[in-house]
C-alpha cells in the first residue's frame, strides 16, 4: 500500500495583474493531480485558488479544502471537493491544513498568502518542522520577497539560515522535480 501525499498550496484568493499568475495555478494543480499527489489548500473557489483546484479536480486528483465559515460566502468556499473541512477560525485554518501536508508550495498571492509563507518559514527556524517549502516564482513576482529576505539577512535580524528554509522555483516543471525529490 502507497500513502497518498500531500502538497498544501497557498496562493492568491485574487487572480492577479498576469494571466501568467492563473495560467502557473492551473499547471500547479493538474501537475499535483498527475503525480498522484493530494491538494491541500484554502478551500476557495476564488482567484488561483479556484484555478489551482478547478485544474486538481478535472484531472482527477484528490483535493481537500480548510475554509473557516466566515470565509465561505466570500471566498466561495468549494463543496465539491474531496473533502472539505469547516474551521471556527483562521488559525485552525492553517493548522489543520498544516497538519495535512507533506509539503509546501507557495504561489503568487496577496497578504494572506505572505501571512501563511511566513508563518511556515518561521516555523521551520525554530525548529518546530522541517517539511520542505517552495516558492514557485512565476514571472520573477516574488523577487521583492527574495530581496527583502536577503535585507533581512544582510542586516542581522536572521540568521542566515533564513534563505535556506525555502527553496524558489521559476517553473511548474522545476516544482514538479523539487517535489519528485522532497516526497520520494
Ligand atoms: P491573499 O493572498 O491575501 O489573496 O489570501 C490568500 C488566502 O489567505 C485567502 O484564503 C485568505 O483568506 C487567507 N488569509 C488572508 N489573510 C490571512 C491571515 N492574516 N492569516 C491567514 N490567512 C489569511
Amino acid at each position: 500500500m502507497t500513502t497518498l501525499r500531500s502538497v498544501c498550496v497557498f496562493c492568491g484568493s485574487r487572480p492577479g495583474a498576469r494571466p501568467a499568475y492563473a495560467q502557473a495555478a492551473r499547471e500547479t494543480g493538474t501537475m499535483l493531480a498527475t503525480e498522484g499527489w493530494r491538494l491541500v489548500y484554502g478551500a476557495g473557489d476564488v482567484g488561483l485558488m479556484g484555478d489551482t483546484a478547478r485544474a486538481a479536480m478535472a484531472a482527477g486528483g484528490k483535493t481537500m479544502g480548510v475554509i473557516p465559515t466566515h470565509l465561505m460566502p466570500h471566498e466561495k468556499g468549494k463543496r465539491d471537493l474531496t473533502q472539505l473541512v469547516i474551521t471556527e477560525d483562521m488559525h485552525e485554518r492553517k493548522k489543520v491544513m498544516f497538519m495535512n501536508c507533506d509539503a509546501i508550495v507557495v504561489l503568487p498571492g496577496g497578504g494572506g498568502t505572505l501571512d501563511e509563507f511566513f508563518e511556515v518559514v518561521t516555523w521551520a527556524m525554530i525548529g518546530l518542522h522541517r517539511k520542505p517549502i517552495f516558492l514557485l516564482n512565476t514571472e520573477n513576482y516574488w523577487d521583492p520577497l527574495l530581496a527583502l529576505c536577503r535585507h533581512v539577512v544582510a542586516e542581522d535580524f536572521a540568521s542566515a539560515s533564513l534563505l535556506a528554509q525555502f527553496r524558489p522555483v521559476a517553473e511548474v516543471e522545476d516544482l514538479r522535480e523539487a517535489l519528485r525529490g522532497a516526497l520520494a
